[in-house]
């Protein structure tokens, strides 16, 4: 994780960086620093988040048009000031930021131990500054040419950008599996881990490839070469983000406004996609893999985390519209479990950040093995994007808070497309039901409009449940996934245990915790296995659990056993995740506020998780 920013040219970096790390703060946020350059370079870093840092910067020397920032997601040594970013090399004339991991350093740093190198922190990433100060002294090469040495001997991801204080108009920047841009502007570059930090300077961006080192030099051009040192031309495209997208737009959090932007990000997950007008579905980017996903003699879905969630809906959906064998995995069990994967299988990979570490690792594999690899990301250009052989874009905007609610729904959203696409060209489904979907489909953002009017009564029953300490998810079918959803964004953002289950397993174990403090939550909408999942309700009713039920508008059973209910709109069952997640992500939101939690930025967590 972590967030990288770098800037120069003839502004005052100052500013700039700090900007740009206020934005890049969703990757982390352990502690965060800073380098800047003139006639000397200066390193200033604290434990916290960016604005301790920029109280702890009152009064010091922040001049300087070059300079470099860091926000941390710790991997190795504990999130103190000694082990924030930026490192010094020995002599101090060398400093590194680094997003990634250096799986080797162990060993590079015995060896840099024995050679006289003193470690003042605890991380890897210390060993990468030193090698190069190291490799700069014995072999009298320039800053970028010990960069380039030193990195043909790492093991591991990094994003990294290196300053140098006889080097002081020089930026040098590489990437191999963290992500990297670069804003080019009049006069002027900028470097950062995503686009957010540029998005107002320029539009113009190069998106580095792995084990490609940039060469930045005032007034000078851009150069790119790989670590086996051969040139690469730059390929500048066409930035597209607004400034809107990634400002708070009135709203007390990033998360709440993400929440409310579903009618939004919905549709334009769909648009261009859900011809409602001739009554067909087409995806673009995996138009030349649909005769493969037709014959897939399976589909293995892929992800981490919330997207893994989203890929169960898509398992549900695929299997019973289109009748293909899904099997849906976590990218870190995948990637190492020797799978069995063969050139008749397609792999659907899906990440937001599209930089998700082990979700790329199991691209990888499963390119390997030959399978046809497609992506459903939300970051146009990302590294899963770039690694997938195609793949459908999310479209939901920059994403900001770290618990994913948009990005969640827009991914189901593209999951159902796919599966009524596939269901539709395979002859699966009767046309007639078809069209039905495709209507109730194109009713979706509505109908989360209105979910989101209901925000007060969902307030009051977080109000009434916001002090317990755990909490059960259930749900069956389709709203398993859900429940599991549910729960998942309880604990990340509240820090209350809640865990989710398929309704029925909760007689296999979970029951023995009912008691009449027990919040249990139920996805009890009325289409799919509704009969059974009451019993279910009854069952927890019968050991005094208290039952916050999410219901289909006008449903009168579950609301008489609920102590509390949310009611949503009918639609059709296959769509019924895009409904009841979105009061769950507001019970969610509401109960973390009260309890003073920081919504955005929950302790411990990162956005885009780029180490395995
Ligand atoms: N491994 C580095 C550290 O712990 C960078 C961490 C990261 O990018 O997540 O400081």
């Amino acid at each position: 994780m972590c967030g990288i920013v770098a800037y120069v040219g003839p502004r005052d970096a100052y500013p700039i960086l700090m900007k740009g790390l206020h934005r890049l703060e969703y990757r982390g946020y352990d502690s965060a620093g800073i380098c800047l350059l003139n006639h000397d370079i200066r390193v200033f870093k604290c434990k916290g988040k960016v604005s301790d840092l920029e109280e702890y910067l009152v009064g010091k020397d922040i001049s300087g048009t070059i300079g470099m920032a860091h926000t941390r997601w710790a991997t190795h040594g504990e999130p103190n000031q000694i082990n924030a970013h930026p490192h010094f090399s020995q002599n101090k004339k060398v400093a590194i930021i680094h997003n990634g991991i250096i799986e080797n350093y162990s060993v590079l740093r015995s060896e840099l131990k024995k050679r006289g190198f003193h470690f003042t922190s605890e991380t890897d990433t210390e060993v990468l500054v030193h090698l190069i100060e190291d490799i700069m002294t014995n072999e009298k090469v320039p800053v970028e040419e010990a960069v380039r040495i030193a990195l043909n001997q790492v093991v591991g991801a990094y994003a990294i950008v290196i300053l140098a204080k006889d080097y002081p108009d020089k930026i040098i920047a590489a990437r191999k599996g963290s992500p990297m841009v670069i804003g080019i502007g009049k006069d002027e570059f900028f470097v950062a881990s995503d686009a957010t930090p540029l998005v107002e300077y320029t539009d113009n961006v190069v998106y580095m490839n792995d084990e490609e080192i940039a060469i930045i030099e005032r007034k000078a051009k851009l150069k790119i070469k790989t670590i086996r040192n051969k040139d690469h031309t730059p390929y500048i495209q066409k930035l597209v983000m607004s400034l809107n997208e990634i400002e708070k737009g009135g709203f007390d959090h990033f998360m709440l406004k993400e929440i409310y932007e579903q009618p939004r990000s919905i549709r334009d997950s769909m648009r261009g996609r859900l011809h409602i007008d001739q009554g067909i579905v087409t995806l673009g980017g995996i138009q030349n893999y649909e005769q493969k996903l037709i014959n897939a003699k399976r589909i293995i879905i892929t992800a981490c985390g919330t997207s893994w969630h989203a890929g169960l809906v898509g398992g549900y959906l695929i299997e019973d519209l289109a009748r293909i064998p899904v099997e849906v995995e976590y990218s870190s069990e995948f990637r190492y479990r020797n799978p069995v994967i063969s050139e008749e299988d397609v792999i659907l990979a899906i990440s937001q950040s599209g930089e998700t570490a082990d979700t790329l690792a199991a691209i990888e594999l499963g390119k390997a093995k030959g399978a046809t690899v497609l992506g459903i990301c939300n970051v146009v250009g990302s590294s899963i994007a770039r690694a997938t052989h195609g793949g459908v874009y999310t479209h939901a905007g920059p994403e900001i808070g770290v618990a994913s609610t948009k990005a969640f729904t827009a991914q189901v959203a593209v999951l159902t497309l796919l599966s009524l696409l596939l269901a539709e060209k395979k002859g699966t489904i009767p046309k007639s039901q078809f069209q039905k979907i495709l209507l109730a489909l194109n009713a979706i953002p509505e109908k989360v409009d209105r979910i989101l009017k209901m925000s007060e009564k969902i307030r009051d029953i977080a109000n009434i449940y916001k002090d317990v300490k755990n909490s059960i998810y259930l749900g069956r079918g389709y709203n398993f996934p859900v429940a599991l959803e549910g729960a998942l964004k309880l604990k990340e953002i509240s820090y209350i245990h809640a865990e989710g289950y398929p309704a029925a397993e909760m007689k296999h174990g979970p029951i023995a915790l009912i008691d009449e403090h027990m919040p249990v939550v139920f996805i009890a909408t009325r289409r799919g296995i509704y009969n059974k999942v009451i019993s279910n309700i009854e069952e927890v009713k019968a050991r005094k659990g208290k039952i916050i039920a999410i219901v289909t508008e006008g449903d009168e059973t579950v609301k008489k056993l609920a102590d509390h209910y949310i009611e949503i709109p009918d639609t059709e069952e296959i769509l019924v995740p895009l409904l009841a997640t979105i009061p769950l992500q507001l019970l969610s939101y509401y109960i973390a506020v009260m309890r003073g939690c920081n919504v955005d930025q929950p302790r411990n967590l990162a956005k885009s998780v780029t180490v395995e």
